[in-house]
């Protein structure tokens, strides 16, 4: 291990999206300096628009940032709607259970009275804007126009420094890359492997005056709908604004026309839209879509969060959740590293429960593009991923998977144990001592009863 207890040199974060914002957030928040550095300057555009709900409770747990959240007007997403599988019958999941019985009977305007849960479908240029500023108040030296270019390491694989384009070398004590898609650590030590099955290309555009799907869901939900050239997403994100993208194998890079021309073919409710200028664009934007991840998350003093550790097809739409989470771990990781003056549990605690969580989404993902499956073995699939007992039903295995919930409680798990060491250091009580007391008075009682 390379730091020690007094340390003064900060944790460097690489990378100012959702992953370094929140983990720049967790640990300021707790006295640990920490220096955050944004190659550009927020806001900037990003693809990965539609959230989920368990990503909300996380934002506002670590930066208090729910009201700010609702106050922008994005989308409310009450679940998704899917033409895929064996029949071209929509289906659709609902965060809330209490839905999957009254939907059909209520009104838009009940739905949107009611407190159903629900995740919001966001302008990423101005969400990760706000995550930033966030972080920016509580403390983290986050800097903008800040590319880290290069990285030091020691002999034992320590990374010393980070060097900025101006040459300018920072120390570090420890370093998260959340770099997203540019891998700055994976691809500097050749961890970063591709999912040959998993590689498509994103092609999409911003629309306004597009409509909704029939009934009370209208704009509050995300649409996915195979086509025999990939699959599309129908996202609205505000009360007028609409992302509609195409995911495709090989590397045709669809443009504005046809990709609205493959749209309306498919019955997106694209009619009577139009283009819309976003971020200064009016024309189809790309984005290469590979699925991989790095052969290890975490080093001597450094960390991979969000896409700079991996990255799923996002069919599931679960890329910021993980990000948001796993910077939260990350931070939570070196929290404890700091607190026990020993890097090496915490850090493969870290890389293990990533590593499930990414496995946990490949898997889905790769079950999902078998595309003659039936609906019902998607959620029979997320059954096996979740313990027995956890939920009711495999539909709300599926639901509790890809809402984020099951990851996010085990996040809380993690942040809560940290917590109760934390004050039994601040007493000065030995936490086993007091454990094997509470289990000894337990089991004294069981015997009695
Ligand atoms: C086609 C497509 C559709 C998607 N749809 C969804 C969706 O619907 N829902 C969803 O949740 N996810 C979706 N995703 C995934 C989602 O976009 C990502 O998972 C998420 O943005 C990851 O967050 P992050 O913080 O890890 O990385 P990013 O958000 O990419 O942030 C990384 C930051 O690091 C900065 N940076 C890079 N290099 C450096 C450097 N050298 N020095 C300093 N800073 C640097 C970048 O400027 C950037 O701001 C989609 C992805 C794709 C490709």
């Amino acid at each position: 291990m390379t730091e020690s207890g007094d340390d003064a040199r900060p944790v460097v974060i690489i990378g100012g999206g959702p992953a370094g914002s929140v983990c720049a957030a967790v640990l300021a928040r707790q006295g640990v300096p920490c220096l955050l550095l944004e190659k550009g300057r927020h806001p900037r555009h990003h693809v990965g628009e539609s959230l989920q709900p368990a990503t909300l409770d996380l934002l506002e747990l670590h930066l208090g940032v729910r009201d700010a959240i609702e106050s922008q007007g994005y989308a409310h997403k009450y679940g998704a709607v899917y033409v895929w599988g064996e029949s071209q019958e929509p289906w659709s999941i609902l965060f809330d259970e209490r839905l999957e019985e009254s939907i059909d009977t209520m009104s838009e305007e009940e739905l949107l009275a009611g407190d159903y849960e629900r995740a919001v479908q966001v302008d990423r240029a101005s969400f990760d804007a706000l995550l930033f500023d966030a972080a920016l108040h509580t403390g983290v030296d986050a800097r903008q126009e800040q590319a880290v270019t290069n990285l030091h390491f020691a002999d034992d694989g320590a990374i010393t420094a980070v060097e900025l384009a101006d040459g300018q070398r920072l120390p570090c004590r420890f370093v998260v890359d959340c770099s997203g898609q540019r891998c700055l650590v994976g691809h500097r030590l050749r961890w970063v492997r591709t999912s040959p099955d998993l590689r498509s290309v994103a092609s999409y555009v911003y629309l306004e005056g597009a409509g909704g799907l029939p009934g009370p869901l209208g704009r509050h939900v995300q649409y996915v709908h195979s086509v025999p050239e990939g699959w599309l997403w129908f996202i609205p994100i505000g009360a007028d604004l609409t992302s509609v993208g195409l995911v495709t194998r090989g590397s045709r890079r669809w443009d504005a026309e046809a990709l609205l021309q493959l749209g309306e073919r498919a019955g997106l409710p694209i009619a009577d839209a139009r283009l819309a200028e976003v971020h200064g664009q009016r024309t189809a934007r790309h984005a290469r879509d590979w699925s991989f991840h790095c052969e290890r998350f975490a080093g001597p003093n450094f960390l991979l969060a969000g896409d700079a550790a991996c990255f799923v097809d996002p069919i599931l739409s679960g890329g910021v959740d993980f990000a948001v989470r796993s910077g939260a771990n990350a931070a939570l990781a070196i929290l404890e590293a700091v607190r026990s003056g020993e890097a090496a549990g915490p850090f493969e605690a870290y890389e293990a429960a990533q590593r499930r969580d990414f496995r946990a989404y490949l898997r889905m993902a790769r079950y999902w593009y078998g595309n003659n499956r039936s609906v019902g073995g998607f959620f029979w699939e997320a059954q096996q991923e979740v313990p027995a007992g956890a939920v009711s039903t495999p539909l709300r295995a599926f639901v509790y998977l890809t809402s984020g919930r099951y990851a996010a409680d085990k996040h809380l798990k993690i942040f809560q144990e940290w917590q109760e060491k934390k004050m039994f250091d601040a007493l000065g009580v030995d936490r086993g001592k007091v454990r094997r007391a509470l289990d000894d008075r337990d089991g004294d009682a069981s015997r009695r009863s």
